[in-house]
């Protein structure tokens, strides 16, 4: 779709990466490839957050890390 700004789906698929599920980004996710691409990163993202010492908890700031590496795309 057009014009079309996932930013505005970037909490949902923050949420989804962090094992909540979602189901308006369920509905969206088969008509939009860069979302499905930036939930397959986001999921990397979060595993390895998982895995590093301190990061047992998705830390808050990952959203705004996220939004800024969306918008360089
Ligand atoms: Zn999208």
């Amino acid at each position: 779709m057009k014009g079309h700004d996932c930013r505005t789906w970037l909490g949902f698929l923050c949420d989804e990466a962090d094992g909540k599920k979602s189901p308006r980004l369920r509905a969206h996710l088969p008509d939009c490839p860069p979302c499905r691409a930036m939930l397959a990163s986001l999921k990397r993202t979060v595993a390895a957050l998982r895995r590093a010492p301190l990061g047992a908890k998705t830390p808050p700031r990952l959203n705004a890390v996220l939004s800024r590496r969306l918008r360089r795309s």
